[in-house]
């Protein structure tokens, strides 16, 4: 009887294949007294492993085929940029010299005290910092700590293997396709870790949260990967077997069956347009959007243009960002959404101030960039600069009253004249939009509908806000529910204001690159959907299957229920 372990799967897709146990701890390390005349010594060794490191990291950077986009390589780089940084490179010299004690204890140190201050972080992609901070001090230890060479998936065979390990480190991770690793499981991390970003962008089935994993599930033996279900099945018998080699067939078929859809509209059954955006973090990203046949940007997550780095973007360095993406676009438009950095997101990673005890609930988003006139005026006269160039709409985050709006709409003004007096082209009707990810936004959307140009649904903080639950906490992931009846009710009113007003709505946040919920959202009106490249063709193939004449009755019927388990039921019964 096959026995079966839970995580969080974070990448779809079945695989079949050998356990390989991954040794990724941080090492045991131990405090030693260095004698005074060795102290320089110390240094030297620990020096030389940092050099060491960022040499093994150099070479993984090299061996990653030309194709992969730039945002699957910018994690290796952020590892560089932290392998540079002073944080891990001068201050565990300092500790070596004051304390007179053992690299590896110096390094240790400076870790625990780096991590304490990204572990008092909530943001998601901050708290991934968190952990590239421990990936880069294990690869120093392990040189440390040993005479070879760090044991790194290059040196294995991974061929047609699941991988198991506490953690995985996004350059670990990116260089899985090219080793031939089937799956990968980890006992820690979130679904919005840059690990399980990577996994659903590279098409690996994975599953992290799977506690125990490695004392569970032994090493060498055929276990089973679920990503859909984030169930990993061991003790494996003929039928599950049998059932799973055809689901992987089936997978395979659908995959090429999706190819074809590139350059076909985004039509539903009964003939209504759908557009199809996309949601990008960097520049690099742009060309996938254009590959992938999307109609344009509808989130360009713009605050990963100020981190891994100690200074702010410059107007200057804003702007040929910008400009790179439109370019790219060629004349599809562009959505940019102002820095949506938080009271826990400093710039300068946390060392400005104490973190607020609440930080998602604290001064992040417009809130932030409002007050941080270095932030706001730089990016807006880019954004103002950069709409000259091609149809590009501004969008602001995390908006939670019309106060704000009137605040970023006093700023584009200001801006404009400034502008104008310096004879700098741009946009006379640039147009600004708002994010919907406040409970208090979504309830009064009809009033922000009425003072902007836009709105676009951030289901990822609106279910978090809503259902008062961390999205980066996989202990209460099992409460983060987009089907939940007030997150509908949200959705659903938002909808109707944007109609109401004669506005266009999109939905941004995960649930709309989720062809899971493509119908009930079409039913719902939803006529924007912006996602992750990757996601566009299979959210166009559930489209394109859909009447959605036919489907709004039952969405609307669907509203009326208050039981999550009978919503679930229907929304598989819709989607059948
Ligand atoms: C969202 O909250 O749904 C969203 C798209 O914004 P982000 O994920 O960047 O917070
Ligand atoms: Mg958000």
């Amino acid at each position: 009887m096959p026995l079966a372990l839970h995580g969080i799967g974070v990448s779809r897709g079945c695989a079949i294949g050998v356990s390989y146990h991954l040794q990724r701890n941080q090492p045991e390390v131990i405090e030693y007294a260095i004698p005074q005349d060795l102290v320089e010594d110390e240094v030297l060794r620990f020096e030389a492993a940092v050099a060491e490191a960022r040499k093994q990291l150099e070479d993984i950077r090299a061996r990653v085929a030309p194709n992969v986009p730039a945002e699957f390589t910018s994690f290796i780089d952020a590892h560089l940029l932290m392998l540079a940084d002073p944080a891990l490179t001068e201050a565990p010299v300092r500790l070596i010299r004051n304390h007179a004690c053992n690299a590896e204890w110096a390094l240790k140190l400076q870790r625990d005290l780096l991590v304490q201050v990204f572990d008092d972080m909530d943001d998601a992609y901050l708290r991934a910092r968190r952990d590239d901070v421990d990936h880069v001090v294990r690869r120093v230890q392990d040189v440390l700590l040993s005479d070879e060479p760090a044991p790194d998936l290059l040196a294995s065979r991974l061929e047609g293997r699941i991988v198991i390990a506490d953690d995985l480190t996004p350059a670990d991770t990116i260089l899985m396709p090219h080793q031939g690793v089937a799956a990968f499981i980890t006992e820690y991390g979130g679904p919005l870790s840059h690990t399980a970003i990577l996994a659903r962008n590279l098409g690996i089935p994975a599953i992290v949260g799977v506690r125990h994993a490695r004392r569970l599930l032994a090493d060498d033996e055929i276990i089973i990967v679920d990503g859909q279900l984030g169930v990993v099945l061991t003790e494996l018998d003929e039928d599950i077997l049998n059932h799973y080699r055809t689901r992987q067939k089936e997978e395979q078929r659908q995959r090429r069956g999706l190819t074809k859809l590139k350059r076909q509209p985004a039509l539903s059954r009964d003939g209504q347009a759908v557009t199809l955006l996309a949601n990008i973090e960097l520049p690099e990203d742009a060309p996938a959007v254009v590959d992938i046949g999307a109609d344009g940007i509808g989130l360009y997550r713009t605050e990963f243009l100020y981190m891994n780095r100690p200074d702010t973007p410059d107007e200057e360095e804003h702007l040929a960002a910008y400009l790179h993406v439109i370019k790219t676009l060629d004349g599809r438009p562009v959505t940019i959404r102002t820095a949506d950095l938080g009271a826990d997101k400093q710039v300068d990673g946390g060392r400005r101030g104490p973190v607020a005890t609440n930080p998602a609930l604290g001064l992040r988003g417009v809130r932030l960039w409002l007050k941080d006139q270095e932030m706001c005026r730089p990016q807006l006269r880019a954004i103002l600069r950069a709409s000259h160039h091609g149809p590009v709409k501004v969008m602001i985050p995390m908006l939670s009253t019309l106060h704000e709006v009137m605040q970023v709409r006093r700023l584009i003004e200001e801006t404009r004249a400034e502008l104008r007096e310096q004879h700098i082209p741009f946009d006379e009707q640039l147009a600004l939009g708002g994010m919907i990810e406040v409970p208090a936004a979504a309830v009064c959307a009809a009033h922000f509908a009425r003072h902007l140009d836009f709105l676009s649904i951030g289901t990822n903080d609106l279910i978090q806000y809503t259902l008062a639950i961390d999205r980066i906490d996989d202990e209460v992931n099992y409460l983060y529910d987009p089907l939940h009846p007030a997150v509908l009710a949200l959705i659903a009113n938002t909808l109707r204001a944007g109609r109401a007003a004669g506005i266009p709505v999109t939905m941004c946040g995960e649930m709309a690159g989720d062809s899971r919920y493509t119908r009930l959202l079409l039913g719902l009106g939803l006529e924007q959907f912006s996602m992750h490249p990757n996601s566009v063709l299979e959210v166009k193939r559930a489209i394109r299957d859909t009447d959605i004449g036919e489907v709004a009755a039952a969405v609307n019927a669907m509203l009326e229920i208050d039981m999550a388990d009978e919503l679930a039921e229907r929304l598989q019964a819709l989607t059948a």
